[in-house]
């Protein structure tokens, strides 16, 4: 296929999943999470292959331009999904380019700071990928459903009045936009699992021994707040979907299209931003063919002076597209 059509269909596969940026979400009117987009297993586990290798392609690029960086973040509410997503969307990618972090719940150092202080540092740089496995939007979830999280805090009290919540999501913007605008892409995707859904794979954990270690009492106490999520979810959706930075919201219920759909989203950032393997100029070429001449004057007798080029004729010929 070519290019530009690859880019295309990427783009209008992408397109529903994309929360308009303005406009006010309702998670359980607006998206489906057992959506799969017509698509059957099969050809999902297909396009995920092709998915897997365009990002390995584009991830070498980003890192030998050196210009970008890109910030994938990952929310979803307890077994959507997040780990499996990982490993299977950045399978291909050479590992020296990615940086995963997960975000627990913050240590004494963590809240001593201000709050988007532990996720500045893990920040990917120029030419790599950081995922974030839990992001900064826990600031507006988690702590948002449990008040008390916030005391932990210790913020001044004209930072935690009601106002918090709305002054949390216009720094978030801003942090984005500065990131972007220097740069760094952030790429927010939320993975939407059906209440039933995660039912099933909390049951799957308690009834299969090598997945009981995944089990945890809390996140089935953490589901007694599955409306207050919904709701803090729909908001935080609503008021952070920016031009600059919109989230997608992803149906999570079918491990397989989210994969696919994860990939997407990663694929097309990194066509959008369309790193280029940096070009050489006139002036160091004049260095490689120096250092080319001395390389073949080290030839050993009766030895090739550039055993590469014996061995590949058409090396040194070809030129970069
Ligand atoms: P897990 O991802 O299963 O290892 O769980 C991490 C836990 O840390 C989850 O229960 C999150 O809700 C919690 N957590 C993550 N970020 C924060 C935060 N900023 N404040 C409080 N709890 C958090
Ligand atoms: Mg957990």
């Amino acid at each position: 296929m070519h290019g530009d059509e690859r880019a295309e269909r990427i783009a209008d596969f992408i397109e529903p999943l994309r929360v308009e940026p303005g406009s006010k979400v309702r998670l359980g009117r607006d998206f489906d999470p057992r959506d799969k987009a017509g698509l059957k297993k099969r050809e999902g586990v297909e396009l995920l292959r092709s998915g897997v290798e365009l990002l390995a392609e584009y991830q070498q690029r980003l890192a030998a331009q050196d210009t970008y960086g890109v910030l994938l973040c990952l929310q979803a509410l307890d077994a959507g999904g997040k780990d499996g997503t990982i490993r299977h969307v950045m399978s291909g990618v050479n590992p020296q380019g990615v940086r995963v972090s997960s975000f627990k719940v913050p240590s004494a150092e963590e809240l001593d700071h201000d709050y988007l202080w532990r996720y500045a540092k893990r920040l990917p740089e120029r030419g790599g990928i950081a995922i974030f496995n839990r992001s900064h939007y826990e600031e507006v979830l988690v702590v948002r459903v449990h008040p008390e999280l916030l005391v932990r805090q210790r913020l001044p009290g004209h930072a935690r009045g009601s106002g918090v919540w709305k002054r949390r999501y216009q720094e978030i913007n801003d942090w984005e936009r500065h990131l972007t605008d220097n740069g760094f892409k952030v790429v927010k995707i939320f993975l939407n699992l059906s209440k039933e859904e995660q039912r099933t794979r909390f049951l799957k954990r308690l009834d299969l021994p090598e997945k009981n270690w995944k089990f945890s009492a809390a996140d089935v106490r953490e589901r007694q707040y599955w409306d207050d999520y919904q709701r803090a979810f729909s908001r935080m959706l609503s008021a952070t979907s920016t031009e600059w930075a919109p989230w997608y919201v992803v149906p999570a219920d079918r491990k397989w299209f989210a994969r696919i759909c994860t990939a997407a989203i990663l694929a097309h950032t990194l066509i959008d931003i369309d790193p280029r393997y940096p070009e050489v100029d006139e002036e160091t070429r004049k260095d490689l063919r120096t250092a080319k001449r001395r390389l073949e004057q080290e030839a050993p007798e009766g030895l090739p002076a550039d055993p590469y080029a014996a061995r590949h004729p058409s090396a040194g010929k070809k030129k970069r597209g």
